[in-house]
């Protein structure tokens, strides 16, 4: 079973909503999406419907929607989700990351601590400035993620400086991230993680785990209900499984307490093929996808999110549990997208229509290895509060 925490509750209020009568009475709408296949899982449907829009807002999902549009988008043939949702991107780092994910159909991202106390001002305003929901995960470190490893000097793990700067960005700073690998932060780790705790004040922590110093269980142990670990397919030393390729109990433990797990593909040293496959293999799935994002994933292994997503479908995720960890449950992480990852009937309209293509793709872990799948997913159009996104070209 995939665990979604909050996927029970979400569908029954939402499944009252989407009987509103509010959508009979609309004489025309702005945009309608047209017979696509819409995968809500925040909603529990799989199936052919339209979904009109009108005023930003998701205003009906429903078959055959015949009310005058402005403009329609014919999705026959393609999935109509809601709009990705990111949770680990470095997109804030320059002003044209964000129009570029965009086009990949995510709607809302979380950089995951590009900037530090020294820099968070400058990436949280291209947050302020991006066509979609765009918000940050301060890094504990002031300098922001640094080559060769910014936690070696734990002075830089300032909690004042860092409170700091998330008092001066409320609007945007939703979290703090810490990297704990050896290659990091060394055996300054668990202290960074302490710290990155004391700078949070009860916002989520996220933690990059990977190649770390100390044990995997040392950090759940003090992780809380609501934190996330990124990078949860990374291989020896101290991954998620033991010598002998079990996964060790303190990781499901840990999902039972509340701590969420994320995929995290990044490019170097954050997972391998033999790791998914032997914790998939012990029922051990994402609740997040994420991409680990920068202006360059086009031409690495990450490419895109649908190309992460599709990932998990080749190792037997069921798409509406892929199509869910990559809208709803990331909404569900952060309170700053609670409105998001959703078609549900007064939301934001934003949608990622995609196309579920058959074939033989060729997939990339960190490590050059390649697996070969029987389905991808490409982004085909996005819509972001009710306006066509530009194609991507
Ligand atoms: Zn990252």
């Amino acid at each position: 079973m995939i665990t979604r925490r909050h996927f029970c509750a979400t569908a029954a209020s939402a499944a009252i909503l989407a009987r509103a009568p509010n959508a009979l009475a609309q004489t025309s709408y702005e945009l309608v999406i047209k017979g696509g296949r819409v995968i809500d899982p925040s909603i529990g449907i799989d199936a052919v419907r339209d979904v009109a829009i009108s005023a930003g807002k998701i205003a009906a999902v429903a078959p055959n929607i015949t009310v005058s549009a402005a403009d329609t988008i014919d999705a026959r043939g393609k999935l109509v989700v809601p709009g990705l949702i990111d949770i680990h991107v470095h997109a804030g780092r320059t002003k044209e990351g964000p129009p570029m994910i965009l086009q990949d159909g995510v709607t809302g991202w979380v950089d995951a601590g590009s900037g530090g106390a020294d820099n968070m001002d400058a990436i949280a305003a291209v947050a302020r400035g991006a066509p979609q929901i765009g918000r940050c995960l301060i890094n504990i470190a002031r300098t922001g993620v640094a080559p060769g490893g910014e936690l070696h000097d734990l002075t830089r793990a300032n909690v004042d400086l860092a409170r700091g700067a998330i008092a001066r960005n409320r609007d945007i700073v939703i979290g703090v991230k810490g990297r704990m690998s050896n290659a990091v932060a060394g055996t300054n780790d668990l202290e960074v993680l302490r710290r990155a705790q004391a700078a949070a004040d009860g916002l989520p922590v996220m933690i990059h785990v990977g190649q770390n110093y100390s044990p995997l269980r040392s950090y759940l142990s003090l992780l809380k209900r609501g934190d996330i670990v990124t990078h949860i397919y990374a291989p020896a030393p101290n991954g998620l499984l033991d010598d002998k390729g079990r996964l060790i109990p303190d990781v499901m433990q840990a999902r039972r307490r509340g701590i969420l797990f994320d995929f995290g593909n990044g490019v170097n040293d954050h997972f391998d093929w033999a790791t998914v496959e032997a914790a998939t293999k012990q029922d051990f799935w994402p609740d997040t996808f994420s991409t680990d994002w920068n202006v360059m994933s086009r031409t690495t292994g990450v490419v895109d999110m649908p190309n992460v997503m599709s990932k998990l479908l080749m190792f037997g995720m069921p798409l509406s549990a892929v199509i869910a960890a990559g809208t709803v449950n990331a909404a569900r992480t952060f309170p700053a997208f609670d409105d998001r990852g959703t078609l549900n009937v007064g939301a934001p309209a934003d949608v990622a229509i995609l196309e579920l293509r058959e074939g033989e793709f060729e997939f990339l872990d960190n490590y050059k290895g390649t697996r070969k799948g029987k389905q991808r997913l490409f982004p085909i159009a996005t819509v972001i509060g009710g306006k066509k996104a530009p194609a991507r070209a």
